[in-house]
């Protein structure tokens, strides 16, 4: 009850529903479709250009998420004003489910549950805090990235809970700015998060994770060739400690021998792979009123505003959005 779960094989129809009854009420939805450019003047947008032609409108809401990093440029570049804003970053950590089970139930299976969960959260002792997010129990892990010269991975689950693994990401809380070593503006931390996926990408020329048993994360050492895990499209081992920004390393180091004191064998458990899209890193500006600030009629929305993280925040962000736009008519 505290954790409600969809999965994500019942979103493939929550979504289509929802798509129907926009449709219904009047809206209209144009696939394989990017927004390339708007067409501003006086503080006011007039167009915005697709690869599908042109679109005029009185207000504009656009919700990109967090990833596009091509759209965020543009916006940058048409005088929308973005600031950075604390993220976290790291990898994902998976388990065999029956691990977790035993640790958390004393038996690796409960006729009744499904799948046991985790969250937790290590103290800093002079380190960046570090905490495992978005766990995924019976679930798989799976590539994210929206480019085809970059590599992040992420997680799910499907309603039913009954792959045989656990995953969960875990992550250091950073400001951008002490990651780049410099006070840096949204482009800058943008290209620095762009390199930094783009460089997991060149480690091996494809989508195979890097990865590295729990505890040789934690005493720097190589790992074994192989490990069972879930991910689709294989894994190599590799010295992931030092493919991670040094600070974040060390902190996720620190962070792992002490999840391993709390959840008995989370070190027998593999770590794997980039996780950078938590949240987003950037943050627009906006008004009293909900807009971009200094615009008449242009709303970012969504995750890729920098306001919410998750599926709910962004749909409550939206409806947010939307009451500001009826309410200001
Ligand atoms: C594998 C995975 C598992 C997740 N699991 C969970 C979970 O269990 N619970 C949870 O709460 N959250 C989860 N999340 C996060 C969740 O998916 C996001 O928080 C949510 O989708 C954000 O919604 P959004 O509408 O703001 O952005 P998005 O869903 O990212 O949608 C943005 C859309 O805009 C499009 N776009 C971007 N730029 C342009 C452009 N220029 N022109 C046209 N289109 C453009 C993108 O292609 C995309 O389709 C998960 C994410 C991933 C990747």
């Amino acid at each position: 009850m505290a954790h409600p779960h969809l999965g994500s094989d019942n979103l493939k129809k929550i979504v289509k529903t929802l798509r129907n009854q926009f449709v219904d009420m009047g809206g209209t939805i144009v696939f394989e479709t990017a927004l390339l450019d708007l067409k501003i003047s006086n503080n006011t947008v007039h167009t915005a250009y697709t690869t599908s032609g042109d679109i005029e409108a009185d207000y504009y809401i656009l919700a990109p998420g967090h990833s596009a990093f091509e759209t965020y440029r543009m916006l940058i570049r048409n005088s929308v004003e973005f600031r950075t804003k604390n993220f976290a970053i790291g990898s994902r950590v998976e388990h065999l489910q029956e691990t977790i089970n035993k640790a958390q139930w004393g038996v690796e299976n409960l006729p009744g549950l499904k799948a046991a969960e985790y969250r937790l959260t290590a103290k800093s002792h002079g380190v960046l805090p570090v905490y495992t997010f978005c766990m995924c129990p019976g679930g798989m892990v799976v590539p994210a990235t929206a480019y085809p010269d970059s590599n992040i991975v992420n997680g799910m689950s499907l309603y039913r809970r009954d792959s045989r693994f656990a995953n969960a990401a875990c992550v250091a809380a950073v400001n951008p700015d002490r990651l780049i070593g410099k006070k840096s503006s949204p482009l800058e931390a943008l290209e620095w998060l762009q390199t930094l996926e783009e460089r997991f990408y060149r480690y091996l020329n494809g989508f195979q994770a890097p990865f590295c048993r729990i505890q040789d994360f934690i005493d720097q050492k190589e790992s074994p060739a192989t490990a069972e895990s879930s991910y689709p499209l294989g894994l190599k081992p590799a010295a992931l400690w030092d493919m991670l920004p040094v600070e974040v390393s060390s902190s996720i180091r620190h962070g792992l021998k002490d999840f391993s004191k709390k959840i008995t064998g989370f070190e027998t458990g593999i770590i794997m792979g980039l996780e950078s899209k938590t949240s987003s890193l950037i943050q627009v500006l906006r008004d009293k009123n909900g807009l971009c600030c200094g615009f008449d009629n242009l709303y970012v929305a969504g995750e890729g505003s920098g306001y919410s993280g998750g599926i709910i925040s962004s749909g409550a962000d939206g409806i947010k959005t939307a009451l500001n736009i009826i309410e200001g008519v």
